[in-house]
């Protein structure tokens, strides 16, 4: 084993193949724990997610998957492989380097804009995860135009395309140092800095200069535990999900028949025009249960009507439409559905919910609801329907 900081992904971040020497291999979970004398596989550590890639032994003998690369308490970097390797063998590791520069152009962007908000604002970044978005959450409050502020500057700091630097201050060199710390830190310490912008102990791994993460984006801003969560990506990844989201703007603006850049307007517009119509809808039903209510008999304590098409709200707005007009001590509106019916039963006088669960029985279905007003289906017909409501309500009198 080597001494931590000294291993080849720190030497030369950007080595993508490196033949080592198998040190020990042993069964580990559905799997093999490899370890060699020297690595380009980061562990998870920082934040950063492990990397991926192959081991290919020199004598031939096909090639491992390592599908994750930790660090053990006592520093040693073990390689989960999908098969046995020998100690003593000399394999070639590759990593995947697409995976690899995406991290490391993810967790620079992230510094980038972390420093910043430390400068501008003396917020903590206090947590920090690389998913399929990077998010970050800060220990105070910020709005969305302050952090767009502050992405516009990070990207600043792309284009200047100033070099990024690993150092190893000893204690004296620490004290006087001003750099962000998640935790108090013993022994050696790494302190990545961005010149202008940020300096911060950290044991990932970052690009060489700031122009290599080409782009940091913020995609979303939620207040968080008394302070912010961040969604932000940069490089290909920040592209990939700019790519996804401006196509679809595009297909957006093609559907809405609008300017891609109009979209919000359009769907203002549309849903203005879709209020207005519900407005409409509203007073064509209220004509339509003057019509149907029309033809009821107005001396009966319990009056049903059997619907067809009628949506739950609107079954519902006829039942009050009937009992606003006090057609009926117990009114009930049933709408024709798939296996049954929808019903809506109510009163101003009588419990209704006081029979749903009688009603319920006696008429397979379910539902309820207050005392003024129960709703759910029935799998019943109408003739037994109205056999059953008959009987359940033959006591109330107008
Ligand atoms: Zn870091």
């Amino acid at each position: 084993m080597i001494e931590e900081f000294t291993e080849k992904f720190y030497r030369d971040p950007y080595a993508r193949e490196l033949v080592s020497k198998v040190l020990s291999c042993e069964p580990a979970g559905n799997g093999f724990a490899v370890v060699l004398d020297d690595t380009i596989f980061y562990p998870e550590g920082g934040g950063q997610p492990a990397d991926h890639g192959t081991l290919r032994p020199d004598d031939g003998n096909g090639e491992l998957r390592v599908t994750d690369v930790r660090r053990r308490k006592d520093g040693t970097i073990v390689h989960f492989c999908d098969a046995p390797v020998s100690a003593g063998t000399r394999v070639t590791g590759r990593i995947d380097w697409d995976r690899r520069f995406d991290l490391m152009q993810n967790h620079s962007g992230e510094h980038i804009l972390s420093g910043l908000v430390h400068a501008a604002l003396g917020y903590e970044n206090v947590g920090f995860h690389m998913g399929e978005m990077i998010t970050i959450d800060f220990s105070g409050p910020m709005d969305w135009e302050t952090l767009m502020s502050l992405e516009r500057q990070a990207n600043g700091m792309v284009y200047r395309n100033l070099p990024i630097a690993q150092s190893y201050p000893d204690e004296a060199e620490l004290r006087e140092l001003s750099y962000r710390s998640k935790k108090e830190l013993s022994g050696k310490v790494r302190i990545v800095t961005v010149p202008e912008t940020d300096a911060c102990a950290c044991c990932g791994l970052h690009v060489a200069r700031t122009g290599e993460i080409g782009l940091i984006k913020c995609f979303s801003l939620m207040n968080y535990k008394g302070g912010v969560r961040i969604e932000m990506a940069s490089g290909r990844r920040a592209l990939s999900e700019l790519t996804r989201r401006v196509d679809q703007s595009i297909e957006l603006s093609r559907m809405l028949a609008a300017e891609p850049g109009h979209i919000a307007e359009a769907v203002q517009r549309l849903r203005g025009e879709s209020a207005d119509k519900d407005r409409r809808l509203a007073e064509v039903m209220t004509w339509y249960f003057a019509a149907a209510s029309e033809a009821l008999p107005a001396d009966r304590p319990l009056q049903i009507l059997f619907e067809e098409g009628l949506s739950p709200v609107e079954t519902r707005r006829f039942c009050d439409y009937l009992l606003e007009r006090g057609l009926g001590a117990v009114a009930l509106v049933l709408s024709r559905q798939e296996g049954g019916w929808y019903y809506c039963l109510g009163s101003r006088r009588v419990d209704v919910r006081a029979h749903a669960k009688a009603l319920n029985a006696n008429l397979s279905g379910r539902g309820g609801g207050s005392a003024e007003m129960i709703q759910g289906t029935w799998a019943a017909e109408p003739e037994r329907i109205r056999e059953v409501l008959g009987k359940e309500f033959s006591d109330v009198r107008l």
